[in-house]
């Protein structure tokens, strides 16, 4: 692959920054790549694993002279970090990000932006629910959808130097409105987070059945929303923070189809619970034809490890 990018920088060098990292250096997409994060601890260790070619100590001195600026932090980091780097962005620099929301994220920054820069919202669709620069893996963006956000009248140049970006990560890339995105996010990745952190915490409420019977006989179906439920709580707090109303209105419709059920389930009618059932099986194999999940038992995890 050839190079893309003279100095790359990343702002936040967790689990999707490290990621990147890692990509980049695979596919060789960067000159140099400078990073930056809030722990001197965090910068030692992207240093240590070689993701970074130097660490700054401050966003503003990682940004300047960049030709690529990535914010990888949580998403309510950005309007304070982008106030911080905008003044440092050179004439042509792309700035991006990788944050869940679009909408509040494009409220957010886009006023810091100088006019001779170029702001691109985007949201790669990958992750897993580890945090952090070791957590990270070049691969991760391979055969994954990453949603551009640009704005009607982006420079189209810089949309397709950055589409190219990621499609050299691997990713398949897609352009949307911030807002269209949020919306199809909120039920396609945090409706589902914000129940399995209700499940979780509901199972771990119950006084009849002991903490230690719920981790005993947890069942496929509970050990699967533990897994979301681990995800990092404060990249979560800062997604539904920030996509409030699409969250809110999928909720909404969630609860109502969630009472369909109750009721369902309350007078009997197990024609509409198997007509429900079946058409959510259908989903997940669409899911599986389309290449976006394996079909292997326990997502391809294999067994657990034995203690
Ligand atoms: P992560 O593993 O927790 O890493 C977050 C990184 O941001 C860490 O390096 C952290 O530094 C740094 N950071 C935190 N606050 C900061 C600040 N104020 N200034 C500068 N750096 C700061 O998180 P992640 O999973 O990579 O998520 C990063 C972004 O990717 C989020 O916006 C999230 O919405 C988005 N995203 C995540 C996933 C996913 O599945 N995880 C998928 C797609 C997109 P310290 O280590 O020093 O605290």
């Amino acid at each position: 692959m050839t190079k893309l990018f003279d100095r790359v920088s990343l702002i936040g060098i967790g689990l999707i920054g490290s990621s990147l990292a890692r990509a980049m250096r695979k596919q060789a997409l960067a000159g140099e790549i400078a990073g930056y994060a809030r722990s001197e601890t965090t910068r030692a260790k992207a240093l240590e694993l070689g993701l970074v070619d130097h660490v700054c100590p401050t966003a503003a001195k990682a940004a300047k002279d960049a030709d690529l600026v990535i914010l990888c932090s949580p998403v309510g980091t950005y309007g304070a970090l982008a106030q911080e780097i905008g003044p440092t962005l050179n004439s042509g620099a792309i700035l991006t990000d990788v944050g869940s929301v679009k909408g509040a994220v494009v409220k957010d920054v886009s006023p810091h932006v100088p006019r001779h820069a170029h702001f691109i919202p985007g949201h790669p669709i990958a992750g897993t629910e580890q945090s952090g620069p070791e957590s990270g893996f070049a691969e991760l963006f391979i055969n994954r959808w990453c949603i551009l956000t640009p704005v009607p009248d982006a420079d189209p140049d810089a949309v397709e130097k950055l589409a190219a970006f990621w499609r050299a990560c691997g990713s398949n890339v897609e352009t949307m409105t911030p807002e269209h995105h949020d919306l199809v996010l909120a039920i396609t990745s945090h409706l589902p987070h914000l129940i399995a952190y209700n499940i979780v915490s509901t199972a771990a409420d119950l006084e009849e059945v002991t903490s230690s019977e719920v981790i005993k006989y947890s069942a496929g179906g509970f050990r699967d929303f533990t897994r979301i439920a681990a995800s990092d709580p404060t990249m979560w707090r800062d997604v539904f923070l920030n996509n409030k109303d699409a969250v809110l209105e999928m909720l909404g419709r969630f609860s109502e189809d969630l009472s369909a059920l109750q009721r369902a389930i309350r007078w009997g009618d197990g024609d509409m619970l198997f007509d429900v059932f079946t058409r959510s099986r259908q989903v997940r194999r669409s899911i599986i034809a389309a290449g976006q999940d394996t079909a292997s038992p326990d997502f391809g995890r294999g067994a657990p490890k034995t203690p």
